[in-house]
């Protein structure tokens, strides 16, 4: 008798060892027919599996995420049993899943995504078949007679110590493989090639190259067409050609890795900072400016040149090692350490925009995701043990007033005490409730990740949803013990004693290039009016009437909009059109009626169109909307 326990706590008994799938239909055939694996006490397996002895079993359907990698897996197998009907002498090695989909490496002449459609069309065969996809165990003499002429299997074979080797089964195609798989190949219900690139074999250049093709898998139709508009939205929105098309910065070979910004992207820039400086000074900050280089005794002190310093550009100069700062911190501790602080001064709120220099290999390198210079939006507060909470709940509120600004929605994550770590169990236990008091007082919903903080303290990742529904951790709030403790930081408290202050690194943009970037997707290059490279552009109706476009363009420029007059002998049907492409929020026709007039007439980016309005009245209802960062074109709604 088997008996095994389902995951509600209900009791099914055997008299036979069942499979998985004896147990679905134990409990309806309609369970039965989306079941695609299980786990028996938490192991993995193929539905066929039979279960031998007393259990607790899941079974796993279309709807759980690991249902999704089983599945995606057998459809590299699918792949991998048509190329070879395709490709008869191609070599197969592995077909790993990946985020979002799968690959197989396959050893064969190079293809291009135009042979797709033919390897698809074959992979459609094989599931409407529904082949069931069969496991058996195999001693490894027979599995290396098998694969005699396979050298990559063999090789792989020949590097297994023990174990059970396992081949699966579908049709006439067998491959060497741990499983779990679905029970039959008609799972396998929507599926997409989406590109092919070189390999090396075991990532090792000396070896052959292979051939890398990806697909991804869905459980059903539906699903595939979403992400396929997904990914091409975030095609759309890829801030490097939307950087290039409205002339916003650039990259050079020159320096790799490290952005040029142009006229317009600095605009941008500008304006989010203007604005942080703006939060940050209503958040009771003061601002703080320290060397990109130092010597390398403060590295060594602060532990990045141990740590950290295959990451740093270094360079010596009068016979004297330096380093370029990777993080604003060393210089940030000098300054607080360079005179006495009593609690009454406490807390200290000191932000520095600081570029930071970090090499980074040239093959991670991303736009401006990942480059190797960039500005950190950092602050240290340093402050007494009781004043955590309310320092905590401080910055909490900030974040959410900055992303608030941004139309960006974030969620929270709390990390604590990881095993390695410094520090005694009184102080990790004072920074964690103070972290966690301070979320709780927030009243937000918070996910907790247990022993992910870092060795020196408790952290609070913010993670942000951009348009697009994608997440990305840009705010943090660190504590940290280290640092001060290395820079012997003190206060006097009101006992007269010398303590050791509480500190917090903080970010909000994170690094302010990738922000930027996130930013650029975020909005698909149509920024709000705030942040919009150009504001304002003058579009005189002929060459007469350029002077004019002139005289109002510094009027405007002087009330502190950004401007642009396009003199071009071009029609004005073209300009209007060129303006739209370069995502300008407000279009001014300059004619002779406007100028008799001394009024204005406005075209706003979402088609709204205003003539005879008084140039005063305009400059006012920019500048409203402008110092009220509003997202929304509405200047003349209300
Ligand atoms: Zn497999
Ligand atoms: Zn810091």
């Amino acid at each position: 008798m088997i008996t095994i326990t389902l995951p509600d706590g209900s009791i099914k008994q055997f008299d036979q060892p069942p499979t998985g799938m004896d147990v679905a239909m134990g409990i309806s055939e309609g369970l039965a027919r989306n079941c695609v694996a299980m786990t028996v006490d938490d192991q993995l397996l193929d539905l066929n599996r039979s279960i031998e002895k007393d259990a607790a079993v899941k079974l796993l359907t279309t709807k759980d995420p690991e249902a999704l990698e089983i599945m995606r897996h057998s459809a590299a197998h699918v792949m991998a049993q048509a190329v070879l009907k395709l490709f008869p002498d191609a070599k197969l090695t592995i077909g790993p899943v990946v985020e979002d989909g799968f690959y197989y490496d396959i050893d064969m002449d190079p293809i291009s995504e135009e042979a797709f459609d033919r390897i698809e069309a074959e992979m459609n065969k094989i599931v409407k078949e529904k082949l069931p996809i069969v496991r058996r165990e195999v001693p490894k003499d027979q599995a290396l007679a098998f694969y005699k002429d396979e050298p990559y299997k063999v090789e792989m074979l020949q590097a297994l110590e023990d174990g059970t080797i396992s081949f699966y089964q579908q049709g006439d195609f067998t491959d060497l493989c741990r499983g779990p798989h679905v029970p039959h190949t008609g799972l396998v219900k929507a599926f997409k090639l989406m590109k092919v690139s070189g390999a090396y074999w075991r990532a090792d250049q000396s070896k052959a190259q292979l051939q890398r093709i990806y697909g991804t898998a869905f459980f059903d139709k539906k699903e595939l067409r979403k992400y396929l508009t997904f990914l091409e939205e975030a095609r759309k929105r890829n801030h490097r050609r939307i950087g290039q098309a409205l002339d916003l910065f650039s990259f050079h070979d020159e320096a790799p890795g490290m952005p040029f910004f142009h006229p317009k992207g600095m605009a941008v820039w500008n304006a989010l900072l203007d604005y942080w400086r703006e939060e940050h000074r209503g958040a009771g900050y003061v601002e703080t400016k320290t060397p990109i280089m130092m010597q390398r005794f403060l590295w060594e002190r602060s532990g990045h040149w141990d740590n950290y310093r295959e990451n740093m550009y270094t360079s010596s100069i009068d016979d004297l090692d330096y380093a370029i700062k990777p993080m604003n911190c060393p210089g940030g501790m000098l300054l607080f350490g360079r005179k006495h602080h009593s609690y009454r001064d406490l807390p200290i709120r000191a932000a520095e925009v600081g570029l930071v220099h970090r090499h980074e290999l040239s093959g991670v390198l991303n736009g401006l995701f990942r480059v190797r210079a960039f500005h950190q939006d950092d602050a240290h507060i340093f402050m007494t043990p009781d004043q955590i909470q309310e320092e905590i709940l401080g910055v909490l509120k900030l974040v959410d007033r900055v992303y608030s600004s941004f139309g960006l929605g974030f969620h929270l994550e709390l990390s604590t005490r990881p095993e390695k770590s410094i520090g005694t169990d009184d102080q990790w236990e004072m920074a964690t409730d103070g972290l966690e008091s301070a979320l709780k007082a927030y009243g937000r919903d918070y996910k907790i990740n247990a022993g992910d903080g870092a060795f020196y303290g408790p952290k609070i990742d913010v993670h942000i949803k951009d348009a697009l529904g994608r997440t990305w951790q840009c705010g943090t709030i660190q504590l940290d013990m280290s640092l001060p403790e290395r820079f012997d930081l003190s206060y006097v408290g009101q006992d007269n004693e010398r303590h050791r202050p509480i500190m917090i690194h903080r970010v909000i943009y994170g690094s302010i290039e990738r922000f930027f970037g996130i930013l650029v997707e975020h909005f698909a290059g149509k920024f709000p009016l705030w942040l919009a490279p150009v504001q304002v552009i003058l579009l005189p109706i002929n060459d007469d009437l350029i002077p004019f476009a002139g005289q109002l363009g510094t009027a405007l420029g002087k009330a502190g909009l950004r401007i642009e007059v396009d003199r071009r002998s071009e029609s004005l049907k073209r300009k209007v059109r060129d303006a739209q492409l370069q995502q300008i929020p407000l279009i001014l026709t300059c004619g002779a009626k406007e100028q008799e007039g001394g009024t204005v007439s406005v075209r706003t980016l979402n088609g709204k169109v205003r003539q005879g309005i008084a140039l005063t009245e305009f400059i006012r209802k920019v500048q409203d909307h402008v110092a009220g960062r509003r997202l929304e074109l509405n200047l003349f709604d209300e």
